[in-house]
């Protein structure tokens, strides 16, 4: 009866399965005094502060698209919490998913590729995840995938994948060692196909996993609202800008090639940025969304969505 009361004054509030939140800890290898793997081209970042660009892209990723999700770090600076530090915090604060983000050095600089890491293959949910990641990485992100691996293919164990109580998968994002690679590594264009591959790749795993959990974000009341009116009292289309400038640059030029519309360069102000650039003309915000993010994918990670008042 008394537990009958309490599931009843649970729905009554709405705290129903529905509302579960899904806690991901992402983890930047290494830190502090431990760089990691150190790039074939001694310009180039070190591992260390390449996992956590990615990490972080990966985590805003996750939180910006995602409802019912938070997103913990085990670091997001230049600090080293210990092996011991980083498995303790997944296990203490009982997060639901320890992902580690790693890249990877090999004494043969002609090895490249992504591999996704297990504690073992019996562990279903962390191979399923990770397959996710693999999946992502060598499709639509174009990475050559070397696949799932385990203790057994390592021939040692991952300590934050063997202590951490939860469903783990550490992640090596490329070869540092190899030339092509690491220069993919170093770019904001390569930061950010990897990131969103990790963000694709969980989303699925997810939406999958927890049927019950509303991932996709619904339109906050404010967005309805103004999206409402303004189709109603004045059609509007909408458009990515991809980036602004003082002085103008020619639609032209090189980095614009890598998309494939036209990038119209528009005058918007006398002084300071008095140029925008804007690419594509779409009838609904969705599908600007998705476009900006092929864009920010191809280089222009400040693109946003504009809204046009068609005249
Ligand atoms: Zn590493």
């Amino acid at each position: 009866m008394l537990r009958l009361g309490i599931v009843l004054l649970l729905s009554i509030f709405g705290w129903s399965a529905q509302s579960q939140t899904i806690t991901i800890l992402i983890d930047p290898g290494h830190g502090g005094s431990d760089p990691g793997h150190e790039s074939i081209n001694t310009s180039h970042k070190s591992e260390k502060e390449l996992n956590l660009i990615i990490a972080k892209k990966f985590g805003t990723y996750l939180t910006e698209k995602l409802s019912n999700v938070t997103v913990l770090y085990t670091r997001t600076d230049d600090s080293f919490p210990s092996l011991d530090d980083r498995v303790d915090m997944a296990n203490s604060k009982k997060v639901d998913y320890f992902i580690s983000i790693h890249c990877n050095g090999s004494p043969n600089t002609g090895i490249h590729g992504t591999e996704s890491h297990v504690h073992s293959m019996t562990s279903r949910k962390s191979v399923k995840l990770a397959k996710e990641f693999e999946k992502e990485f060598g499709g639509k992100a174009g990475r050559k995938s070397r696949g799932v691996k385990d203790t057994d293919d390592r021939e040692h164990s991952l300590q934050v994948l063997k202590f951490t109580e939860m469903t783990s998968v550490l992640v090596e994002c490329g070869f540092l060692t190899n030339e092509t690679e690491a220069n993919y590594l170093n770019s904001t264009y390569g930061q950010d196909i990897l990131a969103s591959a990790l963000f694709r790749g969980m989303r699925t795993y997810l939406q999958e996993e927890h049927p019950a959990i509303q991932f996709t974000k619904t339109s906050t009341p404010a967005a309805t609202a103004s999206e409402t009116s303004s189709t109603t009292s004045t059609s509007s289309t909408y458009t990515v800008q991809i980036m602004s400038s003082k002085e103008p640059i020619e639609t032209t030029a090189t980095s614009f090639k890598k998309l494939d519309k036209t990038v119209v360069r528009e005058k918007i102000a006398e002084t300071g940025y008095k140029y925008r650039y804007v690419v594509g003309s779409f009838t609904t915000k969705e599908a600007a969304e998705d476009y900006k993010d092929e864009v920010r994918q191809k280089g222009f990670p400040d693109a946003i969505v504009i809204t046009k008042k068609k005249t």
